[in-house]
């Protein structure tokens, strides 16, 4: 039977564009279908305008450390709306470069929702018409959990809410403690506006390695946010001002002009036809798929953030070059998970690629830990007390780095390339053979001379010479 397409896509997000893109550019007929605007997520609503929003509230800091190396300013003045109006004209721009690109490879965009009507049939919405496809790839993405069940949720935003907002609050309450909760309250921070964290678990950031977690909290609160941990709120009330007051476990209430929920993202599963075509799904509520993001329905095919693998634009990207080189290129590829490395844009920056220290502990017996904080350089005339973190965490028997973590300025960079020798099973040999590039912070990664922690047989070894304490109190390096 002769289908109208070999390949239809449902949403044009990172993944979806991506497989689209090179199905078509195999010579598969495809169409992809947005019922909102074309670069998803990332591009409308998530890296993008979050990474443009960071930078804006990096200039405070850049304006008052100037004056230590002899800059002499007029008080500085941010205006939100100008802000947003330019970061605006970015994403349009943006969105029209993903729109080119699918017309140049020859897929054929739809802008309408679809809804899978049956065997390889498919419904555009807004015209109502019925089209075929041999298979259909659902790249569909997630979206904020509103968090339904708390009183008074619907008075709250959501991180979608954010790029949109017409005035700049003065106080914000952000609920949550993954990475877009910490990258937001640097930017509200940044940007002077009085920031309050409330975080159900013991530490920020779950997952990451817990040095990182420890000196990310006490940096921002260094910083000035409050960053309260083991807390949850019971409800949230309007005011009859228009403000909010937050109503924590504790009995304790804080006001605010926004509250901010970002407590995790919801798989976009509904509404589109995905249980009568009997694809299954996880216990999370994502979409269950095999090694070759095959769901459980004969040519049906899912990638990105709706199956909950890891969820960032590149291993959604990924994802889709794998399928299309499975079902297009006749190259069965399995997605790889393995050290993806990955950034945090909180303030300081994280980044970080491979094992915990944690994780390494429950998988190998011994270990050595390579540790070191400082002040870097550029804070030494600013008197600013900012501390960095560099990390190495290393299979004592092999020389194996297993992982790599970074909290700093430029942590995120360091991060994609450290990506490269860690992919490659590097040892710690290897990186002491790198010659430094002096003066940089990044130097230190490459002339750890000892390790500050050994790990043998599972038990802690701290070197006699090594005070642990001291090692979150150095201050520039020697
Ligand atoms: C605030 C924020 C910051 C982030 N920062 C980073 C970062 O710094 N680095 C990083 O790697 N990742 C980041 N992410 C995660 C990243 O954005 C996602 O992992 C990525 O966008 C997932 O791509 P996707 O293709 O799976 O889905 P999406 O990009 O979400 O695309 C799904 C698309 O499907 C459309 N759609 C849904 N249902 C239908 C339907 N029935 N019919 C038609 N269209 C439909 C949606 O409108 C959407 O456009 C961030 C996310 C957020 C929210």
């Amino acid at each position: 039977m002769a289908y109208d397409y070999d390949l239809f896509v449902i949403g044009a997000g990172s993944g979806g564009v991506r497989a689209a893109r090179r199905a078509a550019e195999a010579g598969a007929r495809v169409a992809v279908a947005e019922g909102d605007r074309v670069g998803g997520t990332c591009v409308i609503r998530g890296c993008i305008p979050k990474k443009l929003l960071v930078f804006a509230s990096q200039f405070r800091e850049a304006f008052e450390d100037s004056v230590s190396y002899g800059w002499a300013l007029d008080e500085p003045v941010f205006d939100w709306p100008t802000l947003i109006a330019n970061k605006d004209k970015e994403i349009a721009r943006l969105e029209g470069v993903y729109r080119a690109n699918l017309a140049k490879a020859g897929a054929e965009l739809i802008e309408s929702r679809a809804r899978i009507a049956g065997p390889r049939r498919i419904d555009i919405e807004r015209t109502g018409t019925l089209v075929s496809a041999e298979r259909i790839l659902v790249a569909t993405g997630g979206r904020p959990n509103p968090h339904a069940a708390l009183e008074g949720h619907e008075h709250c935003i959501v991180s979608n809410d954010v790029f949109d907002l017409k005035r700049l609050p003065e106080k914000i309450i952000i609920g949550g403690g993954g990475y877009i909760a910490v990258e937001f309250a640097g930017i509200f921070a940044g940007l002077g506006v009085d920031t309050t964290i409330v975080y159900r678990g013991r530490e920020l950031l779950s997952r990451f390695d817990m040095d990182l977690r420890r000196l990310l909290s006490a940096e921002m609160e260094n910083r000035g946010i409050s960053v309260l941990c083991c807390e949850i709120f019971s409800r949230i009330e309007k005011l009859p001002s228009g403000r909010l007051r937050a109503h924590l476990m504790n009995g304790e209430v804080s006001e605010a002009d926004q509250v901010l929920l970002a407590v995790g993202r919801v798989p976009n599963v509904e509404g589109f036809g995905l249980e009568q075509a009997k694809v299954a799904l996880t216990k999370t509520g994502a979409i269950r798929v095999d090694d070759f993001s095959k769901t459980s329905a004969d040519h049906i095919w899912a990638i990105g953030d709706v199956t909950d693998r890891v969820q960032l634009t590149p291993v959604a990207i990924h994802e889709a070059e794998c399928f299309v080189a499975t079902e297009f290129r006749n190259q069965p590829t399995r997605p790889d998970y393995q050290k993806v490395a990955t950034a945090v844009f909180s303030q300081p920056e994280i980044g970080t690629v491979g094992m915990t220290e944690d994780a390494a502990r429950e998988k190998f017996r011994n270990l050595d830990i390579y540790k070191t904080a400082f002040r870097p350089l550029r804070g030494t005339l600013t008197g600013r007390s900012d501390r960095m973190l560099m990390k190495l965490v290393v299979d004592a028997d092999s020389d194996r780095v297993l992982g790599a973590h970074v909290l700093g300025p430029g942590a995120a960079e360091m991060a994609q390339l450290l990506a490269i020798p860690l992919k490659m099973n590097a040892r710690k040999a290897d990186f002491d053979a790198a010659m430094a590039v002096h003066p940089t912070a990044a130097e230190e990664l490459v002339t750890f001379a000892a390790p500050t922690e050994r790990v043998r047989d599972g038990e802690t070894v701290v070197p006699e010479k090594v005070d642990r304490l001291a090692i979150f109190a150095s201050s520039v390096p020697g």
